[in-house]
């Protein structure tokens, strides 16, 4: 059993008024509220560190598991209980706690933002404690942890907005929101820019959204809706036991991407190549300008930043093409239900190479890998497919048929060179040719299985 999370962002239209925007009182109103939650975040955070013993206090509960009466850490909705019961000024109990009077530094800040700093607070305050305690038993002289600070981004429960995505037309869609304009808090429209894509995935079924976040950026501000699954899925161990379990192997590369194999009852049953359909290449013209400017413009500046542009679009690209390359390999998950997926565990590589905008590139190529294993992990899961990651070492060296130790070459004109990063391979034992990358991949199974090279060693007993 577990559970898979994902965020829908959805931007508010803050454009100009004619643009279908939110006028500019709008925006001042967010920036307000923003603020006035801080301060009121601020206060929560500065109460539960003068209370600091109310945090760990030990309550008795009885557990069902154990059958017996036990004691565990003050949960979070005791506390918020607890610490409103402290500061609120209520019509039954009007005395709150002296110097903690809430009611009178933040009147009328409704009920579900009060809750959610409070929370936010606690958090924030039980991290810092924390670290404290860390900090006291290493013993190291530097590194104080600092006080927390009170920014973050608010939370809407229930209650504080309400969201409209399809009324007539996806122009019309908006967030209604509570809102603090310096004086009072009243509710208010905004615009978001919503399409198809997002009103179908946040009505998908099995999801269950949970409360949004409002971010808020200098230029824009955004509304991240979080949405969980629960997903049923049986550990490894259990699966091994199973003796139709399917494996899925991807050897991740750079010209392929990915190269995804299929086992089950020791046979390869289906095969992919995903390629980076001439990626590599463009990316490293990129990297030629981006060195080149780097020459012309003589040393880099501290805190100053170039080719804003250029490396936002190779962030963007080398995200798609991952995001792209995982979806294929999670197709194929979901159509073998309960099956493994074996990756790679990813090892540091160096970004070796001749010139600058080479190596440049080998770093990003190697960053593409480490997003594509991100995504196809999470993705695989929502099909129910739990993820492996196996040592790769000598998966490219070693025959997947004979396991022995072969060599990888390619072929310049009809003239066969031997070379370390040759496209093929050749097991001089056995006579298998093969594509390098296909080997590896085959090679994945055997390192998930325990088989031919991966085999566990015997320890030498030391005597
Ligand atoms: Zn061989």
């Amino acid at each position: 059993m577990g559970e898979a999370k994902r965020t829908t962002k959805l931007s508010m239209a803050l454009g100009r008024r004619d643009q279908c925007g939110a006028n500019k009182g709008k925006r001042a109103n967010l920036d307000c509220t923003a603020k006035i939650l801080n301060e009121a975040r601020s206060f929560y955070v500065a109460f539960f560190l003068a209370h600091k013993e109310k945090l760990s206090e030990k309550v008795a509960y009885f557990s069902q598991k154990h059958q017996a009466e036990r004691e565990r850490t003050i949960g979070a909705d005791e506390l918020l209980t607890w610490a409103e019961y402290a500061t609120v000024r209520t019509k039954a109990h009007t005395t709150p706690e002296a110097g903690w009077d809430f009611s009178a530094q933040f009147a009328a800040m409704p009920i579900v933002y009060r809750r959610s700093v409070i929370k936010d607070a606690i958090g924030k305050a039980r991290a810092y404690l924390a670290n404290c305690g860390n900090f006291v038993q290493s013993g190291k002289k530097k590194g104080l942890p600092g006080l927390p600070g009170a920014e973050n981004h608010p939370t809407l429960y229930k209650g504080s907005l309400s969201l409209r995505l399809h009324e007539q037309s996806y122009r019309e869609a908006f967030v209604r929101m509570k809102v603090y304009d310096g004086k009072k808090w009243l509710w208010q429209n905004y615009p978001v820019q919503a399409s198809r894509w997002h009103e179908m995935r946040l009505n998908e079924q099995g999801w269950k959204q949970e409360s949004p976040k409002l971010v808020l950026k200098p230029k824009s501000a955004e509304l991240h809706i979080p949405q969980a699954k629960k997903i049923e899925a049986k550990k490894v161990i259990e699966r091994k036991q199973d003796k139709d379990l399917v494996t899925i192997a991807a050897d991740l590369n750079i010209k392929n991407l990915a190269v995804v194999t299929v086992r089950q009852h020791g046979k390869i049953i289906k095969t992919q190549f995903i390629k980076d359909r001439g990626l590599d290449r463009h990316r490293y013209r990129h990297m030629k300008r981006v060195s080149k400017h780097q020459w012309q413009s003589g040393k880099p500046v501290r805190g100053e930043h170039s080719n804003i542009l250029l490396w936002r679009h190779v962030r963007r690209t080398n995200e798609d093409f991952a995001r792209q390359a995982a979806k294929v390999i999670a197709d194929i998950c979901s159509q073998y239900p309960g099956s493994i997926l074996v990756l790679e565990n990813l090892r540091n590589m160096r970004a070796n190479g001749e010139g600058k905008s080479h190596r440049l590139n080998r770093r990003l190529a190697n960053q593409i890998r480490g997003l594509l294993r991100d995504y196809a992990k999470y993705k695989a899961f929502l099909h129910a497919t739990v993820t492996v990651e196996v040592n790769p070492h000598g998966t490219s060296q070693y025959c997947s048929h004979c396991a022995a130790k072969g060599e990888r070459f390619s072929y310049k004109g009809t003239k066969r060179m031997v070379w370390k990063g040759g496209k093929l391979f050749h097991c001089p034992k056995c006579g298998y040719e093969a594509n390098a990358d296909f080997n590896a991949s085959v090679n994945h199974h055997h390192s998930f299985y325990k088989e031919c090279h991966w085999q566990p060693r015997q320890k030498t007993k030391a005597t």
